[in-house]
């Protein structure tokens, strides 16, 4: 989408919400958990949050440094609108330091690092229907950064029966959480390991705020979501931490939740690890399955788990191959074989509405 105008930093300057002024002159931006005081001139940890003349700025604002169209299994979300496209887009920065980020270009940018196009709330929606979405998602960086942009593009989108997707690292405030997430109708959270050690080394940051936005999205919100665990061979692929992992999901926020083993592969400062190889998914997986998950998926890989499998009577009801959707035998929701009830947003119905089933 190269023809969209391109954006310098003075023109992109909004001021940004989720801040207040420290005694000291600085400013504090309670967006994130990071919880960044920055002082006159500068940005926060995730650098398109600003402090300009004593007040905080969002860089991101209505300027995306990535416009893409995928498949809705590219987020990946297997239970919402399959074998959709979804408009996507994200901005420069993150505010978190992953060393394996596979965005780094633009997540590890400055915004006058990256070619910024010039795109207003409203001309989403309009972008989104023109190349035939049913969706639009936040994603490639964190899509939390930019919450004010995320907002206004959802209000422009309410009439016009688009949905919208998070794919996030879920570090969020609870002070910020419903301002967004109250816009949203499906999420991809990163839950990227079950360790402390892994979130504070390897992400630069903390696990606890993350399993708090999982526990916030169950309890508090009607959003569809789904969670991806990225295996980095010996980083995160302890079959125990697995285990912990799929045995917390089970017991906080169910067994219908999808869960996505992805592959990694060596990217930005974790180059000296291998690709994750494919026995490593099956083995986790497996442990998930046992642990009790119905719904277990795995990622980056050529595989027959990326499929959906009724879980009563194990007829395979969606067949993918990578991100396509080959064959969709479920009807109204349910498994045409034993009629299991399948949760997930399957379809869209009449007026723009999206039938859903509950988890
Ligand atoms: S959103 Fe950015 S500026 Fe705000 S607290 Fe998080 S990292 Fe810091």
């Amino acid at each position: 989408m190269t023809s969209l105008p391109i954006l310098d930093e003075a023109a992109a300057l909004h001021e940004a919400r989720w801040w207040e002024r420290d005694p000291d002159g600085r400013v504090h931006c309670y967006l994130c958990p990071r919880h960044c005081h920055i002082g006159e001139g500068q940005g926060g940890f995730c650098f398109i949050r600003v402090n300009r003349g004593g007040k905080l700025y969002s860089l991101g604002y209505g300027a995306p440094a990535a416009l893409q169209v995928d498949p809705i299994e590219k987020k990946p979300l297997n239970h919402f609108l399959p074998g959709t496209r979804v408009f996507s887009l994200g901005t420069a920065g993150c505010n978190m330091g992953c060393f394996f980020c596979q965005n780094w270009d633009i997540s590890k940018s400055h915004q006058d690092q990256v070619n910024a196009r010039d795109v207003p709330p409203e001309a989403v929606p309009e972008l989104a229907l023109s190349h035939g979405c049913d969706s639009i998602a936040f994603t490639y960086n964190e899509p939390t950064i930019w919450g004010e942009y995320i907002i206004d593009i959802c209000r422009a989108a309410k009439s016009s029966g688009l949905k919208t997707v998070m794919v996030s690292n879920g570090y969020i405030t609870r002070e910020a959480f419903h301002d967004i997430y109250d816009y949203i109708d499906a999420a991809n959270i990163d839950l990227k390991a079950f360790t402390e050690n892994f979130y504070g080394k390897i992400t630069l940051t903390h696990m606890q705020p993350v399993l708090d936005t999982l526990l916030l999205l169950k309890k508090e919100t009607p959003v569809w979501f789904e969670i991806t665990n990225l295996m980095i061979p010996t980083l995160n692929d302890d079959p125990e931490e697995t285990r912990k992992l799929a045995g917390w999901i089970l017991e906080n926020l169910g067994a219908d939740v999808p869960l996505h083993f992805t592959a990694f592969h060596p990217d930005f400062k974790l180059q000296n690890k291998p690709p994750t190889p494919p026995e490593t998914l099956h083995r986790a997986r497996s442990i998930a399955i046992e642990a009790g998950l119905r719904y277990v998926y795995e990622g980056n890989i050529v595989t027959d788990a990326g499929s959906t499998f009724c879980p009563q009577c194990n007829l395979r009801v969606i067949r993918r191959s990578w991100h396509k959707v080959e064959e969709n035998l479920l009807r109204d929701g349910k498994c045409p074989r034993c009629s299991q009830s399948i949760p997930g947003v399957w379809e869209k119905s009449e007026g723009g509405q999206f039938s859903e089933r509950e988890r």
